[in-house]
């Protein structure tokens, strides 16, 4: 199926082709350990649990929907990601994906640098003690005070998107004192096989200064010749849930195209680049992501090549996942409230949360699977879709998908591969109450973000 919104909407994206519909699962079941945290697994009773606890025991003791977090799981992805890369080379998670304060301490304790991309994030960052020249600021159009917040801070490196902020940092920095180190973000003209909303690196967009028309090379010879910045690299993001790494070919061509473009004109070697995030995951059996350690090979193959083709020494690497890490470990736990059979047509099943908690499969058209976590069933598959309770036609979870036949209200169901961008993109929609995040470990739960309560939503509303 094409990744491709419908442009009037996925309202009007859901009369699908005849034929469409993959035959069901085989097994209703069986949570697929592609797609679900590691921990995952079903006691005797059929229901299922993660990090040793029940599902049912969660629902009763944390209510619902929540965003159930496999703590084990998150911490392992970290190691992957870091043992992959190796010394030589910088892992940043990429805190927009999901941030708090107890995953900033997971990160720091498995040695992963951290992305932020606000001064709402930054200070999450640093109130949960990770060092400042372990973050990396990023952002399109930092405001002046967060600019100033970033430099006082001494974070690691900021990320200069356009010649205002190349001035604007530079500014910030010489009135302080300091020399900054930062990259530059380019679009090298690589549109990765994604969602168009979400392709990042093709030119006609808001992000980085473009190669094409001598855009980057022009911010390299600002940011060089600017006493407050000290220039480290050059940093370049193609798109969102990439599979192969293709494009990552392509991006390293150009990027190492620059350097060498800035060693002959300017007779100064950067050392470092960073290739951005955007390594996909499996949301439904059909995705097949690479492991790190293929990814991290793959890049530093690439980057090597280039650069010998180039006569450079090969610069450090740097990568930003935070989908890759965090979207897996994670599911969203809902109750079934009503149950609608459409005749020829589909069952709509409503649950008590929706696109409040997940806008991702209205916004990007995303795709997602879901299975029924409080017991097991040996009914005939029916064609359903998962839709929430928020007054929006559009407000749908899971597009299609096979639940067992019987399923009644009062049962729980489990959307997996919810980590990444739903706790982070959740809205007060409908004067929604956002969920809370569970953290789930050796068989204990504890809340990392607590639920939004009435008194939260009447405390903004000042009358
Ligand atoms: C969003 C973003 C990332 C992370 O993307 P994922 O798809 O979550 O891996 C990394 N770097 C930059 C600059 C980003 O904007």
């Amino acid at each position: 199926m094409s990744r491709s919104a419908h442009p009037a909407g996925p309202r009007h994206a859901d009369v699908l082709p005849e034929g469409h519909h993959p035959a069901p699962p085989a097994d209703l079941n069986r949570l697929d350990a592609r797609i679900w945290s590691r921990t995952v697994d079903r006691n005797e009773d059929g229901v299922a649990t993660v990090g040793g606890l029940d599902v049912t025991r969660l629902a009763e003791e944390f209510g619902t929907p929540a965003y159930i977090l496999d703590e084990d799981d998150f911490r392992a992805r970290c190691r992957a990601w870091a043992d992959a890369f190796g010394p030589g080379a910088d892992v940043f998670y990429a805190g927009k994906a999901f941030l708090s304060r107890a995953v900033v301490r997971w990160l720091h304790e498995e040695g992963l640098n951290l992305d932020v991309c606000s001064g709402g994030e930054l200070l999450t960052a640093l109130d949960a003690g990770m060092p400042a020249d372990r973050i990396a600021f990023h952002g399109n159009n930092k405001s002046l005070e967060e600019i100033e917040r970033a430099v006082r801070a001494g974070v690691g490196r900021i990320v200069l998107d356009s010649f205002q902020e190349i001035a604007r940092v530079a500014h910030v920095a010489q009135g302080l004192g300091v020399r900054q180190r930062v990259l530059i973000r380019i679009t090298v003209g690589v549109e990765a096989h994604t969602h168009e909303f979400i392709a990042t690196a093709h030119e006609d967009q808001k992000f980085g200064l473009p190669l094409a028309g001598g855009q980057a090379a022009e911010g390299v010879r600002r940011a060089l010749g600017l006493d407050g910045l000290e220039l480290i690299g050059l940093h370049s993001h193609i798109g969102s849930q990439i599979f192969d790494t293709s494009g990552f070919e392509v991006a390293a061509h150009r990027v190492v195209g620059l350097l060498q473009q800035v060693r002959d004109e300017h007779g100064v070697e950067l050392p470092e680049i960073d290739l951005g995030g955007g390594l996909g995951i499996a949301y439904t059996p059909d995705d097949d992501p690479r492991e790190p350690r293929h990814i991290a090979k793959a890049l530093h193959e690439i980057v090597t090549r280039e650069c010998e083709n180039a006569g450079l020494r090969p610069p450090r690497i740097s990568v930003e996942p935070g989908r890759a890490i965090v979207g897996p470990t994670a599911f969203t736990l809902y109750e079934v409230g009503t149950i609608k059979p459409l005749p020829g047509l589909r069952t709509y099943v409503s649950v008590d949360g929706g696109m409040s908690d997940n806008i991702r499969t209205a916004l990007y058209d995303a795709e997602y699977s879901v299975s029924l976590v409080s017991r097991v069933s040996d009914a005939a598959p029916m064609l359903s879709r998962v839709v929430g309770k928020h007054c929006e036609s559009g407000d749908i979870v899971v597009k299609d998908a096979f639940l067992p036949a019987d399923l009644a209200p009062g049962d729980l169901l489990a959307v997996p591969a919810t980590g990444a961008y739903c706790r982070s993109m959740a809205s007060n929609y409908n004067h929604a109450l956002r969920p809370p995040v569970v953290a789930v470990r050796d068989g204990a739960a504890r809340v990392i973000v607590r639920r939004e309560t009435e008194e939260d939503l009447l405390r903004l509303d000042v009358g």
